[in-house]
């Protein structure tokens, strides 16, 4: 790569997961056609699976690199290879993969002191803490991503500043978050499954976390202002740190390569999907797809996939890993001959954004992670909200109670990531078939969170737009960085 001393140069160092690696990748994109320089790290497995996507934006003259280190996995038990969240062989390995990220602060820094131009900020997922101390011996910025929206983050932030938790006695109860202009009723368990409170281990890396974003300069978030305005600001005032919107970062991708690989080069040709869209008509497909992490037990997957048939409502149901058991079932039962013609169930990773944006798709049953639920928002789809665990649950509250765009399935126990392979809440065929009829009905109530979604979407888009909220956030946060730099420059041409 070209090296002028004056670029602004962006290190991103996005967690091992594709919630945090797909956004940040595209963040990538966004500040290198700001004219930033960025450097992304991460490991051969990772970086594999946003090659394509990275070559095209180097042919299209973007200054954007990667660079690969090894993840010591063997050190910490775990098989080699096994270098994401997704790879890993159970899920309560999650502890051993974050003891193994730890092990990358050497390494990263000596890629840091290499890099040429050297680099104005390190961008840093909040999984790695360590990148404060590091950015501090260097000499730059660090600002902090961790994946979901403001309201979710100052959510997570009342429950575990103040005392409200522990005045609550029994996990099915439901209290009111305080000190926020919306009400939000929630459980012990929704709220606290997430940082601190879920174990030890967990709590511990939640207070590392928290300690290295006191001496970061700013969060940056994938959101936009007018989604969640009084949030924004709540947020912000409540952490006491800059706070810059800069999303639905998904939005950049404009190719039609872009948008159908994004996440994985290996994801399914889109044009196999496309032609089964085209077949149905407008806005009458509900899309399925519950994300890159969460598990249901094969119980849960028949349920659903009865419920979508009972339905007689048209549906594109993507499963990640598939089971010999839940494929003895599917034989067994004849449901793929019975659904043909009105129901498509996929196997493997979903073109997730070139399908919520088919004309055809009229709903999207989502477990509420933050980038899908976005992605929702910016097709202007209106949402079944089917959480799981982590900030799952305050996101399903987003989107129905706040933005007033979805109908929850109904979960109301949460697992914890590390034991998700547990089924504490069995949603029930009926219950599939409630959400999915009410969510695609074209009554009053239907009609109404149809038309929120689309004006969310309009809104969604002028944010990225050139002068949009979030394309001037984006710029506010370069000038900031800019201004660092060229403060420390001075700082060290005095001290010569
Ligand atoms: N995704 C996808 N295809 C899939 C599953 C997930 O493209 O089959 C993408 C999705 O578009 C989103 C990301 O993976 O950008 C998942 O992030 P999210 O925050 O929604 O959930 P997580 O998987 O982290 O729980």
């Amino acid at each position: 790569m070209a090296c002028s001393p004056t670029d602004l140069h962006f290190v991103l160092l996005p967690l091992m997961a594709q919630g945090h690696l797909i956004p940040m990748v595209d963040m990538a994109r966004i500040l290198s056609q700001q004219g930033a320089t960025v450097t992304i790290i991460t490991t051969p497995v990772n970086a594999n699976r946003f090659k394509p996507t990275i070559d095209r934006a180097i042919e299209a003259k973007l200054k954007i690199q990667v660079l690969e280190l090894r993840l010591p996995l063997t050190e910490v038990g775990l098989p080699e290879g096994c270098e994401n969240f997704d790879l890993l062989p159970t899920a309560a390995q999650a502890f051993n993969m974050y003891a193994a990220m730890s092990m990358l602060e050497k390494p990263v820094e000596n890629v840091l002191l290499n890099l040429c131009p050297p680099p104005s900020c390190i961008i840093s997922d909040g999984g790695f803490p360590w990148t404060a101390n590091m950015a501090k011996r260097l000499n730059i910025p660090r600002l902090v991503f961790y994946g979901p929206g403001c309201f979710t983050f100052l959510c997570v932030h009342i429950v575990t500043h103040t005392n409200i938790l522990n005045e609550i006695n029994s996990n099915s109860e439901y209290f009111v978050i305080p000190g926020l202009p919306d009400r939000i009723e929630i459980t012990k368990p929704q709220a606290a499954t997430w940082g601190k409170g879920e174990s030890e281990e967990s709590t511990k890396i939640f207070e590392q976390i928290l300690e290295a974003e006191k001496a970061s300069s700013g969060i940056v978030v994938n959101s936009f202002d007018e989604l969640e305005t009084k949030y924004v600001k709540m947020f912000a005032m409540a952490k006491d740190k800059r706070v810059w919107c800069i999303g639905p970062v998904s939005l950049c991708n404009t190719s039609f390569q872009d948008i159908a690989e994004r996440g994985n080069q290996a994801a399914i040709n889109g044009h196999d999907c496309l032609k089964w869209l085209d077949t149905q008509e407008p806005v009458s497909v509900v899309y399925v797809c519950l994300g890159s992490l969460s598990y249901a037990t094969t119980e849960q997957t028949i349920e659903l996939g009865l419920g979508l048939e009972l339905s007689n409502i048209p549906f594109i149901w993507f499963i990640r890993q598939t089971s010999d058991e839940f494929e003895g079932w599917l034989l067994e039962d004849g449901y793929e001959e019975r659904i043909k013609g009105r129901g498509l169930l996929v196997r493997g990773w979903a073109p997730q954004i070139l399908i919520l944006s088919h004309q055809s798709i009229g709903g999207f049953v989502t477990h509420c992670g933050w980038n899908s639920i976005l992605e929702g928002v910016s097709a202007g789809i209106p949402m079944i909200t089917w959480p799981q665990f982590a900030d799952q649950f305050l996101n399903e509250r987003f989107i129905t109670d706040i933005l007033k765009i979805g109908v929850k399935i109904g979960m109301e126990v949460p697992v914890l990531f590390t034991e998700r392979d547990k089924c504490n809440d069995l949603v029930k065929k009926e219950d599939v078939l409630t959400a999915v009829e009410s969510l695609m009905n074209n009554g009053e109530e239907g009609e109404g969170r149809r038309k929120r979604a689309k004006e969310f979407s309009i809104m969604a888009k002028k944010a990225m737009e050139e002068g949009g909220s979030s394309h001037v956030n984006m710029k506010l946060m370069m000038d900031f960085i800019a201004q660092e730099l060229a403060k420390n420059t001075k700082l060290i041409q005095d001290i010569v």
